[in-house]
């Protein structure tokens, strides 16, 4: 990839960013008012008694201490260093990396170490389209449902697959603001408040958890009665349980109406601008 073509999905921008692989996500209550009283006691911790390395230990012993250490999958690292990087608390982020304290990089004493924290690419660097990404970045303006989708390679690329057939092209980056970045956004929100979306704390996406190992939940569409949606994909990664084809129908009804609503609304923009 050239240098001038790399988007930086982690921190694009001073109203988003991504701590995903930090583990943001993996702890068994992941709600975002519960992550963010997580973020906010560890990062006014963390300004009240690191001054330099040393005090390092001690943060992370309190850390263990006042907060709830269950996870969704064992084998995932949840780092207690990440939290707000803003007062505003709009950006997460790594409280050990240089621009957090003065050109010092405290990584070293990170579960992942300096090396990896500072060189790992996530997939979605790799397999989204700098279409996507960057209507992505355009489309989503909050930490927390940034993070989730822009790590669900999945629901990025079934929802752009759709407007592109719709359309007749990839959809332009710029185009994403006013009435089809709210289109685009309603959808994706969809992540957060999809009215099908099965309860179980172990569920994450398409994933459900035994504490030890991740398994694909599928829908059953044969119990259904039906063939498998076109949407199955969008379901899956929407965490969906059905429990009648009525509301499988209803689902399909909403990702639908806000696909062609996009559409329309993308091709009436085109008409103006000719
Ligand atoms: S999951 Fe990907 S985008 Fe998110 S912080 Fe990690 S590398 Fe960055
Ligand atoms: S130390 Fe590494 S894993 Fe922990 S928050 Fe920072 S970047 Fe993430």
């Amino acid at each position: 990839m050239k240098e001038e073509d790399f988007i930086h999905l982690c921190q694009p921008d001073s109203g988003n960013s991504c701590g995903a692989c930090c583990g943001l996500y993996n702890y068994a209550d992941n709600t975002k008012d519960s992550l963010i009283r997580r973020l906010r006691n560890r990062t006014g911790l963390f300004r009240k008694i690191v001054k330099d390395m040393a005090d390092l230990k001690a943060f992370s012993d309190r850390i263990k201490e006042l907060e709830s250490s269950e996870k969704l999958y064992e084998v995932i690292y949840c780092c207690e260093y990440l939290g707000f990087l803003d007062g505003e608390e709009k950006r997460v982020g790594c409280l050990l990396h240089p621009l957090q304290n003065d050109g010092v990089d405290m990584r070293d004493v990170s579960f992942y170490g300096k090396e990896l924290c500072n060189g790992h690419f996530c997939p979605s660097y790799q397999f989204l389209s700098r279409e996507e990404k960057l209507s992505m970045i355009r489309i989503v303006d909050d930490w927390y449902l940034y993070g989730l989708c822009i790590t669900d390679i999945d629901l990025v690329k079934e929802y752009f697959r759709f407007i592109s057939e719709g359309i007749c092209g990839v959809p332009r980056p710029d185009r994403f603001e006013g009435k089809l970045r709210d289109i685009a956004l309603r959808f994706f929100s969809l992540k957060i408040s999809w009215p099908f979306r099965a309860t179980d704390t172990n569920r994450f996406g398409k994933y459900y958890f035994d504490g030890l190992q991740y398994m694909i939940s599928h829908i059953d569409y044969d119990a259904l009665g039906c063939e498998r949606s076109k949407f199955d994909k969008i379901f899956l990664s929407f965490t969906s349980r059905f429990s009648t084809l009525e509301e499988l129908r209803r689902g399909e009804d909403i990702i639908r109406e806000n696909i062609e609503e996009f559409i329309a609304c993308y091709k009436m923009g085109a008409v103006g601008q000719l």
